[in-house]
């Protein structure tokens, strides 16, 4: 996992790879799976459609490795988010996920959305 925080500031790249373009072309080449990025049967889940897309790897150590310094970009790993889709109540308050990913992990896993909503979600955030 990347460090949580740098000393340089955050700026995206000239050319972004916009991650629900990313969930988009991922999605065509294999079914949906749920619970993980990858499955035996050959099936991807949101996250791993953007990673196949990214770094051409269904291997999640190589994609990972090969998203490297991206991946705060691609998933801001350091906030909590709310799901758009309910609200869920623990303990009385509102459940939140960690990061990007783990949200687009909980829509795509709990609620079974479709990669490409989950896409048409993002580019609603400008994701
Ligand atoms: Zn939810």
């Amino acid at each position: 996992m990347p460090s949580k925080r740098r000393s340089a500031p955050h700026t995206p790249p000239a050319d972004p790879p916009w991650l629900s373009a990313l969930i988009r072309q991922g999605a065509t080449r294999r079914p949906q799976c749920f619970y993980d990025y990858f499955s035996a049967s050959g099936g991807s889940c949101a996250l791993g459609a953007a990673m196949e897309a990214r770094t051409g790897s269904t291997n999640v150590r190589r994609g990972l490795e090969a998203l490297g310094a991206e991946l705060p970009a691609l998933f801001s790993t350091d906030n909590l988010l709310t799901c758009p889709l309910d609200r869920h109540q623990v303990d009385g308050r509102l459940r939140r996920f960690l990061g990007l990913s783990g949200l687009i992990a909980h829509l795509n896993n709990e609620h079974g959305l479709a990669r490409e909503r989950i896409a048409d979600w993002l580019d609603s955030l400008g994701l």
